[in-house]
């Protein structure tokens, strides 16, 4: 292939997210190592009517990586690239994983202001698809991206930021791969900061009964809902200066509660109960016991994160935040009406609305709902049941994670829908860059 080292490619073979929730079989994997080979790769891929999927760190869970075309992977693009200290600003090529950030910004003393519950992603698939955390007062990564560089469907370069091309960005920032390969992200940080955790279990009705005021009263509020039980583990995180006292857990202790305790007992759980699903509501209520209950004072990408060692698979929808007691209680009803023995836990977050037009948060204040079942258990009877539910309080699922709606269905959950589409077909008009999935919500 003319301008590509032959190194950058290789034959493609079986491809598998983390959830093992879907796979494919990409006819080339392409490791480029910089922009130039990034954009051979894609006028190569136009040229010769194959399409182009990058592909982040493979943890989202719905089908949006997978490619029968060439799978590309910027793992090779990555790291610090320039720094604007006056701004609190740094831009990274787009193959960093979010792991790497603390280690990257210690130097200019920043952080990010919100993370999700994991930091295995890449930042560009994290932006894409919507990543969040919890906080009533903050958004996702998508909201702290002010500028980016991608290579379009005719493969030039694209610059977009508050000066050049900004009436881009509400798309570019959350456009589910399908507006071309993101090469870098300019991210806006916040100065680095410490969170108090306070984990407490407390009851379902104690939580649910006074939500908005739990959720508006910290930083960061969370809660997990055990199906079969009463009861919930609520966890507070609330940001504090950096020159605060910390109060780490110790490392063994962190070994203990996070490795071997949460996602050990986890495993456990969801092992027994795949066998013996009867078990489950007994299990259930011992967990309520053992999970969630310590505080501890730590760097915010300490808190935020934790590891995830037990493999799963999850869909999670957003709603209107003051919606969230009513669908958490007509979930539980379901789940006793139906007889189900579920495992996992359920989790709820906040996040404040945004204005990135494919956003989950878009226009309105949100709660999220997520659902787990552990991966050899088949999830498709639970989830279509709960996001009947979800859809009822007009409910947006996480484009990373499963759902059952398609481009039909979504139609009227987002007031861009249209803008963004009209940015797609003038980004990638002959759609190099789409899937099955993409044409499944977005229209081919
Ligand atoms: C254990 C676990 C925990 C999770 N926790 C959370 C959580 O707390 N909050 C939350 O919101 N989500 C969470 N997720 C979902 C996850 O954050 C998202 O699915 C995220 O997209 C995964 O990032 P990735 O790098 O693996 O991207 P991938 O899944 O590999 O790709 C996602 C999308 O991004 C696109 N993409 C990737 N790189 C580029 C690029 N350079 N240019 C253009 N498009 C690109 C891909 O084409 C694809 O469309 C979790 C997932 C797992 C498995």
């Amino acid at each position: 292939m003319i301008g590509v080292r032959p190194s950058v490619l290789a034959p493609g073979g079986l491809w598998q997210n983390w959830g093992r929730s879907a796979s494919s079989h990409p006819v080339m994997m392409a490791r480029p190592t910089n922009v130039d080979e990034v954009v051979s790769i894609v006028r190569f891929a136009r040229d010769n009517e194959l399409t182009v999927k990058t592909v982040g760190a493979g943890h989202s869970f719905s089908a949006i990586a997978a490619t029968d075309g060439i799978m590309l992977d910027l793992g090779w693009i990555e790291g610090l690239s320039a720094v604007d200290e006056r701004l609190g600003r740094v831009t990274l090529g787009a193959g960093t994983n979010l792991y790497q950030l603390p280690t990257i910004l210690a130097p200019y003393r920043l952080a990010l202001a919100n993370m999700g519950d994991i930091d295995r992603q890449t930042i560009a698939g994290a932006t894409s698809t919507g990543t969040h955390g919890t906080g009533a007062r903050f958004g996702g990564l998508a909201t702290q991206i002010v500028a980016a560089t991608l290579v379009v469907g005719d493969g030039s370069i694209l610059r977009v930021s508050e000066t050049e091309h900004p009436e881009l960005l509400p798309a570019v920032r959350l456009g589910l791969g399908a507006l071309g390969v993101l090469v870098d992200l300019t991210i806006q940080c916040v100065p680095s900061f410490l969170l108090s955790a306070v984990e407490r279990p407390v009851g379902f009705d104690f939580v649910l009964d006074e939500f908005e005021e739990h959720s508006s009263a910290t930083d960061h509020f969370e809660f997990y809902w055990w199906p079969h039980t009463d009861g919930v583990m609520a966890k507070t995180n609330t940001r504090l200066p950096a020159e605060a006292e910390r109060k780490p857990l110790r490392r063994i202790n962190e070994f203990v509660e996070d490795r071997v305790v949460s996602n050990g007992v986890l495993s456990v759980i969801c092992n027994v109960g795949h066998v013996a699903p009867f078990v489950i509501p007994s299990i259930n209520r011992l967990a309520t016991r053992v999970y969630g209950n310590r505080s501890y004072t730590d760097h915010s990408h300490r808190v935020f994160a934790s590891p995830r060692t037990t493999r799963f698979r999850e869909m999670e929808y957003a709603i209107p935040r003051a919606a969230v007691p009513e669908a958490l209680r007509a979930i539980r009803t379901l789940i006793d009406d139906r007889g189900w023995r579920i495992s996992f836990p359920i989790e709820v977050r906040v996040a404040e609305a945004d204005d990135n037009w494919l956003s989950t948060a878009e226009g309105r204040d949100t709660g999220y709902i997520a659902v787990h079942r552990h991966f050899r258990d088949d999830p498709e009877q639970y989830f279509r049941a709960v996001e009947q539910i979800m859809k009822s309080y007009g409910g947006r699922p996480h484009w990373g994670k499963m759902h059952y709606q398609d481009a039909e269905s979504l139609a009227g959950l987002y007031p861009h829908l249209a803008d963004f589409l009209a940015v797609r077909d003038r980004l990638d008009p002959g759609r190099t860059f789409t899937n099955p999935y993409l044409d499944r919500v977005l229209g081919a």
